[in-house]
């Protein structure tokens, strides 16, 4: 198959895969938006993925999301949503948050100071997440879940931050059920969180949720889905970005 047909069969496979899971939870079916992670997919595949009408694009390593987003713009396209999805170092904030829609990944305090300060310096505000271990694993970023509660106060007055919502990996597990857990004490952290806020409705997003385990977490609430490997399965791996690791 041509990789814009596979693409293009995986892509309506997943929206209602998407769809479907929204309903039978009662949201409606736009509820839960896709980000497609393109960090292993060839540049080749992610045109084709906006030609499809993907916009929203996830990279989880900042040199690269800042690459490409100078390649799309210097080809006047200007309609690409950059999600910075992985662990970013302090030193490369001033790479993403120009070209940046949403930084999922705000893992510490330490980075949520420092885009507090380029934000203010470069007179933006700057939409994020902050990703929580709910789980607990050593091998995974984030904020422990009672660590985001003792910080919120010092977080939310950071100057510069649009404060969105929340974002987490669940473990690797078997059957996508067992993901289920992680992803309701996502939300309940959330809805703890947001009680302390005053706005009219505070940290409405929740990104959570990949090929595996996606359709359980917009069960639990999901807005925002991250999906790679799923978007471009069948397609041959020469012709990918980097191998994994
Ligand atoms: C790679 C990655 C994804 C996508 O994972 P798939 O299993 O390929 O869908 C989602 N979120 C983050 C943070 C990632 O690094």
């Amino acid at each position: 198959m041509a990789p814009t047909d596979c693409i293009s069969a995986n892509l309506s496979r997943i929206r209602s895969a998407m769809e479907a899971a929204c309903q039978r939870s009662g949201r409606a079916a736009d509820a839960a938006r896709l980000v497609a992670v393109t960090k292993y997919a060839a540049m080749e595949w992610v045109k084709i993925l906006t030609t499809l009408g993907q916009w929203a694009l996830g990279e989880s390593r900042p040199q690269q999301l800042a690459a490409r987003a100078g390649e799309f713009s210097a080809n006047g396209v200007s309609s690409v949503e950059w999600h910075m999805i992985g662990h970013l170092q302090r030193n490369k904030v001033d790479l993403v948050v120009p070209v940046c829609t949403l930084i999922h990944s705000v893992d510490s305090v330490r980075l949520a100071r420092r885009i507090s300060q380029i934000a203010t310096r470069q007179q933006r505000t700057v939409p994020i997440l902050f990703e929580v271990n709910v789980s607990g694993e050593s091998s995974k970023d984030g904020f422990a879940p009672e660590g985001l509660q003792a910080a919120w106060d010092d977080l939310i007055r950071l100057p510069g931050l649009e404060i969105r919502g929340l974002m987490t990996m669940a473990p690797r597990v078997d059957n996508p059920e067992q993901a289920r857990p992680y992803f309701a004490q996502l939300r309940e952290l959330r809805d703890g969180l947001a009680a302390r806020l005053e706005d009219e409705c505070p940290l409405p997003e929740l990104s959570m949720g990949m090929s595996g385990d996606f359709e359980v977490a917009i069960e639990e609430g999901a807005t925002i889905v991250r999906i790679g490997s799923s978007l471009f399965a069948g397609l041959s791996q020469e012709s990918a970005a980097g191998a994994p690791g």
